[in-house]
C-alpha cells in the first residue's frame, strides 16, 4: 500500500469536505464539551458493516490487536466474529467479553511465535486453540497439553507488507514456522500427542492479487505435507483500507474467489470439508475510529503555520512510526460554517519530541495538509484512528490515556474513561529512606 505523497499535496477533487459536524450523527462539539479531548471514538455500525463485508469467509476471526477494548470485542462477538489473541492479556479480554474459551471452531485463537510463561498456563488450564509459530511452542505446550487439536502458522518464505516493520514473511521475517520445518514439526507434535487441524499464513497482502495468489499456492504445498488432519486453513489478516479519496479499495470478491478455489482444490485432495477463516484487523476497525482533539495554539514557523493539538504519538503513533497517512477534517467549536478558507497547514502534538507530527511520511519527512482555517477551542478530528491507535498508545511524557466512545444506534457509551494522574502513578513508590 502506498504510503506517501508529494510535498504540499492538493486534495483531488474526490476528496471529501475538511469540514465536519458530526460523528454517526452526534455533534464532534458535543462529544468534546462533554466527554473532554483527546478522546477516540466508534461508530459500531461502521465495524457491522465490515463484519457483514465479510460474510462469504466461514469464519471471521477478529484479530484484536488492532483494538482490544471490551466493548469492541463485545460489539464483534455479537455480530458472529470469533476472535484471535496474541497475549495473556487479550485472552483474558476474550473471556471477560464473553467469548468461549472452547467451542467448534474455536471461539478464542491464541497466535503467537512464543508462550511467555502467563499465556502457556492459561492455553493449557483454560483450553485455548493455539496456533503455533516456532516448534518450541509445539514442545512446551505437547509437554503439558496432552491429547489436543493446534494449528501451525507458516513463513512460506516470502513476505509482503507496506513497510519492513510490516512485512510478515521471508527470511527476514521472525514469525511463523519456516516451510521447510513443517515436516520435523509435525514429528514433534505426533510425539506429544498433538493433532495438526489448521494452518495458518500471515503474511498481508495489500491489493496485489497476483501475489495473493502466490500466498494460496504455498498454502496448498503446505496442507500436502500435513496431510488428511487439516480441517481449517486461514488467510491471516493484512486486507487494506484505503486512507485517502481515489486509493482503490481492495475486491474483496476476487481475494474470496482466490481462496475459495484454493479451498476447494484442497478439500478436493483431502476428500473432506475444510473451512476457510479469515482474520482481519485493521480492516474491521480502521474507518470506524476518530481521534477527536483541541486545537490549543496557532504557531506561524517562517513559512509553516502549525495546528498544536492536544494529542500526540501517545495516543496515535502510527505517523511516526509508519509515516501512516490519516485523514483529518475541523470542527469549529460553534458549529461548521461552511465558510472557512482552506490553508496549508502541519498537525503537531504537544510531546517533547520533534518526531511529534501527525503530517509526516516515512523518514520523519514533515508535510502539510490542507485543513480549513481553525483557531484555539475548534477540534481536530484525526481519521480511520480505529486500528492501532489507542491500542498503540503509551504514557509518554506522563500524558493519561485517552478516553473512548462507542455511538451504538444514536446513543454515546463510554467505554472507557479517560485515565487519571491516579492511575498513572498507581503500582510506583519511593523506597523508604533510612
Ligand atoms: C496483526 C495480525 C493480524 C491482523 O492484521 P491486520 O493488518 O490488522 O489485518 C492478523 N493475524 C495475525 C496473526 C496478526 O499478527
Amino acid at each position: 500500500m502506498a504510503e506517501r505523497l508529494s510535498l504540499g499535496a492538493m486534495p483531488n477533487a474526490t476528496e471529501p469536505s475538511p469540514l465536519r459536524d458530526e460523528i454517526a450523527g452526534i455533534p464532534v462539539a458535543r462529544l468534546a464539551r462533554e466527554f473532554g479531548t483527546p478522546t477516540f471514538v466508534y461508530d459500531a455500525a461502521r465495524i457491522v458493516q465490515r463484519i457483514r463485508d465479510l460474510a462469504a469467509f466461514d469464519v471471521v476471526r477478529y484479530a484484536q490487536k488492532a483494538n482490544s477494548n471490551l466493548a469492541i470485542l463485545d460489539l464483534c462477538r455479537r455480530h458472529g466474529t470469533r476472535v484471535d489473541c496474541v497475549s495473556a492479556g487479550e485472552i483474558s479480554r476474550a473471556l471477560a467479553a464473553g467469548f468461549q474459551a472452547q467451542g467448534a471452531p474455536p471461539p478464542i485463537a491464541y497466535t503467537a511465535d512464543i508462550f511467555d510463561r502467563e499465556s502457556l498456563d492459561l492455553v493449557v488450564e483454560r483450553g485455548i486453540y493455539v496456533n503455533c509459530g516456532s516448534p518450541d511452542m509445539i514442545d512446551q505446550y505437547g509437554e503439558r497439553a496432552g491429547r489436543r487439536d493446534i494449528a501451525l502458522r507458516i513463513n512460506p518464505g516470502f513476505g509482503h507488507g507496506h513497510s519492513q516493520k510490516t512485512n510478515t514473511g521471508g527470511e527476514q521475517s521472525k514469525h511463523g514456522i519456516w516451510h521447510e520445518q513443517v515436516p520435523a514439526c509435525l514429528e514433534r507434535a505426533r510425539r506429544l500427542d498433538l493433532h495438526v487441524s489448521g494452518l495458518h499464513m500471515h503474511i498481508g497482502s495489500g491489493t496485489d492479487l497476483a501475489h495473493l495468489s502466490k500466498v494460496c499456492g504455498a498454502m496448498e504445498d503446505a496442507v500436502r505435507r500435513v496431510g488428511t488432519g487439516i480441517t481449517s486453513i486461514s488467510a491471516g489478516g493484512g486486507l487494506p483500507v484505503p486512507s485517502r479519496a481515489g486509493e482503490p479499495a481492495i475486491d474483496l470478491d476476487a481475494y474470496f474467489e482466490l481462496w475459495n478455489q484454493s479451498r476447494q482444490r484442497i478439500e478436493a485432495e483431502l476428500g473432506h470439508a475444510v473451512s476457510l477463516e479469515i482474520e482481519p484487523g485493521r480492516y474491521l476497525v480502521a474507518e470506524s475510529g476518530y481521534l477527536v482533539t483541541e486545537i490549543r495554539a496557532v504557531k506561524q514557523m517562517g513559512r509553516n503555520t502549525f495546528y498544536i493539538v492536544d494529542a500526540g504519538f501517545n495516543n496515535l503513533p502510527r505517523p511516526i512510526l509508519y509515516g501512516a497517512y490519516h485523514g483529518m477534517s475541523i470542527a469549529p467549536a460553534a458549529g461548521a460554517s461552511r465558510e472557512r478558507a482552506l490553508r496549508e497547514v502541519v498537525v503537531g502534538g504537544p510531546l517533547c519530541e520533534s518526531g511529534d507530527i501527525f503530517t509526516q511520511e516515512e523518514g520523519g519527512f514533515v508535510l502539510t495538509r490542507t485543513l480549513p482555517d481553525a483557531g484555539v477551542g475548534d477540534y481536530l478530528v484525526i481519521e480511520q484512528a480505529g486500528a492501532y491507535g489507542f491500542a498503540m498508545s503509551s504514557n509518554y511524557n506522563s500524558k493519561p490515556h485517552a478516553a473512548e466512545l462507542l455511538i451504538e444506534d444514536g446513543r454515546v457509551h463510554l467505554v472507557r474513561r479517560r485515565q487519571s494522574v491516579e492511575d498513572l502513578i498507581r503500582g510506583e513508590s519511593i523506597p523508604p529512606r533510612g
